[in-house]
């Protein structure tokens, strides 16, 4: 942590300051906003969560040693603390400024779908030549990227924070903070679609990350997405990246390695190089793409990015292939909408063997969730021989499979699914499982691994 003082960090949060004035020249060692992580001489910032409120924990923090809390209400303390209004926007305002310390390049990355995914490749290409700062596993809302900026260090060369959204104002609050200097746009899809109302609505809450690029700044976008292709109408300084050969950086010769991952040729206005990328699927193709593009725009050489390419590695939960007696399990269970879902249906089709895919509830579509499920029933049977079913919306999913010819169960609640599962799994099969969150399909994985 780069210290400051006080009195700046006051500043930073146009708080208000109770206590003896000297302690204003006193430095702030860490910000943080679990009173557990408190240590001598940290700002302790209360956030008001679904579950707790941060202000009860301020105690806490003075007896761990925190120089001062930010607080929405005064405080019967001989301590100083900092009045806000708001502790969010303070912790957002403190980032913001800790982050102008710096003079690292920022990378900023938003999208409905493959955030976390390109930001972890863009980390392992740039990482290759610098000393890279990203955010840590999903990390990507209101307080996930203000954390992110308060980790800096003076040896970090690069950030690449991901930001995430489902209401419109929440990019631009971020990239406030992140002041990114490569803007990526990964693609606009459904997600979300429950707040920000259509597809158009999704461009323009992701679009507010440009408001606050950096004066000599730079846009990447997928330029195969409808959507976002139109920004190349109307600005100068968009690279756009893709699989059709009339985007800035395309992809070509592509060979797929199963569920190895993909070899293919890199074209970019000057040259082309060779890469591999070890996980398959098209959309990865996309997310390498990306990462390519901001291993360019930072002056890397080819080889260097071929080299980052491919020692990329899944994180948890994100498309991990295991194999365990006999059963190869695509475990994507860390999330789901339509957008992620067809491509994760796109890697079960490379599998050898049995397809079966297990398939749970995706929340948050809004008034057309049964429709977006009857559409996924429909994919799933062109990509599975098998489709299983878990919750109250996947039952669309079911019926829409079962129609289009597909094996299809659906099953009320995952404890009924797991009670038959044996009975559905064969030795030889690849098993994709993948649902919302909220629906913790993890414990599938965990029993097919078993
Ligand atoms: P979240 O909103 O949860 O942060 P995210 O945007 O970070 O999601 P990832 O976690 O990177 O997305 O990817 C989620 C899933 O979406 C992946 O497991 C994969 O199936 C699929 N996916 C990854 N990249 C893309 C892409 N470029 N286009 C479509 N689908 C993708
Ligand atoms: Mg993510």
């Amino acid at each position: 942590m780069k210290e400051f003082s006080l009195e700046q960090a006051v500043q930073a949060v146009h708080g208000t300051f109770c206590g003896d004035s000297a302690l204003l020249s006193r430095n702030v060692r860490g910000v943080v906003i679990d009173n557990r992580r408190v240590e001598p001489d940290f700002l302790f910032v209360p956030i008001k969560g679904e579950r707790f409120d941060g202000h009860d924990f301020i105690p806490a923090a003075y007896e761990a040693g925190a120089v001062a809390c930010i607080t929405e209400r005064p405080l019967e303390t001989d301590h100083p603390y900092i009045l806000v209004e708001d502790s969010l926007a303070a912790f957002q305002g403190l980032a913001e400024f800790y982050k102008s310390l710096f003079s690292v390049k920022t990378v900023g990355i938003t999208g409905s779908v493959g955030k976390t995914t390109t930001k972890e490749l863009i980390a392992s290409v740039l990482s290759q030549k610098y000393d890279v700062l990203k955010s840590e596993g999903n990390l990507n809302n209101q307080t996930g990227v203000p954390l992110t900026v308060l980790r800096l260090e003076a040896h970090h060369d690069v950030a690449v924070v991901e930001m995430g959204t489902n209401h419109f104002g929440e990019i631009r609050s971020l990239a406030k903070i992140v002041r990114p200097e490569l803007c990526f746009l990964t693609n606009i899809g459904e997600a979300h679609i429950e707040h920000l109302g259509s597809k158009e609505g999704i461009l323009k809450a992701k679009s507010e990350m440009l408001e606050y690029m950096q004066p000599d700044g730079h846009v990447f976008i997928n330029g195969d997405d409808p959507y976002l292709k139109t920004l190349r109408d109307t600005r100068m300084d968009v690279t756009a990246f893709g699989l059709g050969r009339e985007n800035d950086i395309y992809a070509k010769e592509i060979h797929s390695r199963g569920l190895g991952g993909t070899d293919f040729v890199i074209h970019v206005p000057d040259a082309e190089f060779k890469v591999h990328v070890p996980s398959p699927g098209s959309h990865m193709i996309y997310n390498a793409l990306a990462a390519a593009a901001a291993g360019l725009a930072l002056g890397m050489a080819p080889d260097e990015i071929a080299a980052g390419l491919a020692a990329y590695r899944t994180i948890a939960g994100r498309m991990c292939i295991e194999e365990k007696n006999g059963i190869t399990v695509l475990n994507d269970v860390y999330n789901a909408n339509p957008g992620s879902m067809r491509a994760a249906l796109d890697v079960l089709a490379y599998a050898e063997g049995g397809r079966v895919c297990i398939l749970g509830d995706m929340l948050e579509l809004g008034e057309q969730a049964e429709q977006y499920h009857r559409e996924l029933g429909r994919y799933a049977a062109k990509n599975a021989d098998r489709v299983l079913c878990v919750g109250a919306l996947a039952k669309y999913i079911c019926e829409e499979a079962h129609n289009a010819g597909a094996e299809a169960e659906w099953f009320r609640t995952q404890d009924e699914l797991l009670e038959k599962l044996g009975g559905f799994i064969h030795a030889g099969d690849a098993v994709l499982v993948k649902a919302s969150r909220g629906m913790r399909l993890e414990r599938t994985v965990e029993q097919l691994l078993k």
